[in-house]
């Protein structure tokens, strides 16, 4: 059988895969079983954030690999702490708990806000809002969080607790807000919806509502995490910190890590027995993910998002046919006039470039933050075409 016949018989079609297998990839690059070269602008959806086997965290995997790779969180082991502390000390957040992936740090976030305002002696302070078209993962309270019938109809009932207000509404966000509220959960950018960034007002007002009402301001970074927005951290576009802030993604460089970080009264909420994860802060997870954070920050990646990420935009606006281009840094949606999004991302790929299209109208960039300019123009000459 062939790779695309095994699938297809043995694992569940969650996934409208595309025909081709990758074996392969370095830097900005993934090759094909027939050896065929492609120009990666999904990037494992934000994850390569370093682009394919970055040598750095490949030499931390390996090397970690053959020291120590698991042991149970009831013990105490060397790279856990040190990526909590690169992190809050980047951040501004003081403790990390560590999971697995970006839904699992949401649940995180969720419990650790509906235990805070119970812990206040406040147990109907229960409810989350959070935002229509919004993209939270999908474990069952994730989907319940994520604004989006489409992720939930067939999974109901959902969990309890939840409310939903238009991105950037902030009349709606200020009715939906009250004394039972325990959080406003928001990515700073959506991303899965097309890319559509946060304002200002609207992200001061949940700041500012949080205040009010005692409740949990909660950033979902797991996409706008780590460089991509041309900022370390998307809230910094804003000056607005968030108590509680989720990571995934770009974290462990293409390995699997997820981060709930929190400051203040957050910080100290979680007790022994409150929360837990088999293989959450593992030693080989977090030795990648100190790697890649630190290349992140130390390599300037983070300006090199920033800049070619303007770049890449400018070239954009440029194209024919194109509606509108929108996003911050390495996190770019290009809207078109006519339902070309589909079409473009087969032919692309046909072409040796990897693209995503939402829905018929957007394709999404975030190719990996060491991308050049050079790269950039190949990328938007074949769209072009
Ligand atoms: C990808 C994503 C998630 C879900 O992460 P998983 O690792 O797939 O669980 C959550 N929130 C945002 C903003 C994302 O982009």
């Amino acid at each position: 059988m062939t790779t695309i016949e095994l699938d297809s018989n043995y694992v569940m079609h969650t996934y409208g895969r595309l025909p081709v297998v990758f074996v392969r990839g370095e830097g900005c690059f993934v090759y094909d079983e027939n050896g065929r070269k492609y120009l990666d602008f999904v990037a494992g959806i934000a994850v390569n954030g370093l682009g394919h086997c970055p040598p750095k965290v490949v030499e931390a995997i390996c090397s970690q690999a053959g020291t120590l790779m698991h042991t149970s969180n009831l013990y105490h082991t060397t790279p856990q702490p040190q990526l909590a502390k690169l992190l809050a000390d980047a951040s501004g957040m003081n403790k990390v708990f560590f999971c697995n992936s970006g839904a699992e740090a949401n649940e995180a976030a969720f419990k650790l806000v509906r235990k805070a305002a119970k812990a206040a002696g406040q147990p109907k302070k229960t409810e989350i809002i959070t935002a229509e078209q919004s993209f939270h993962g999908r474990t069952l309270a994730a989907i319940t969080a994520t604004g989006q019938p489409k992720y939930q109809s067939a999974f109901t009932p959902l969990a309890p607790g939840f409310k939903y207000v238009p991105y950037n509404d902030v009349s709606a966000l200020k009715s939906a807000a009250n004394e039972k509220t325990c959080a406003i959960m928001m990515e700073p950018v959506q991303g899965e919806s097309g890319v559509h960034a946060a304002t200002k007002e609207f992200l001061s007002a949940a700041r500012q509502l949080c205040d009010e009402y005692g409740a949990g301001l909660i950033f979902d970074e797991v996409q706008t995490g780590l460089g991509r927005t041309g900022k370390l951290f998307g809230f910094q576009n804003y000056d607005i910190a968030p108590d509680i802030m989720t990571l995934a993604k770009t974290l462990g460089g293409g390995f699997p890590i997820g981060a709930c970080l929190a400051r203040d009264k957050y910080a100290d909420v979680f007790e022994p027995g409150d929360h837990a994860s088999t293989f959450g802060g593992n030693p080989l997870a977090c030795a990648a993910a100190i790697a890649c954070v630190s290349e992140i920050i130390d390599g300037g990646w983070v300006d090199n998002s920033l800049e070619v990420g303007a770049y890449f935009m400018d070239k954009l606006r440029k194209l024919p046919g194109i509606k509108e281009v929108r996003g911050l840094g390495l996190m770019i949606g290009a809207e078109f006039v006519e339902p070309v999004a589909k079409t473009l991302a087969a032919t692309a790929l046909d072409r040796g470039l990897i693209v995503n299209a939402i829905g018929d109208h957007i394709l999404r960039f975030v190719p990996p933050l060491i991308v050049t300019k050079e790269l950039v123009d190949k990328a938007v000459e074949i769209i072009a075409e």
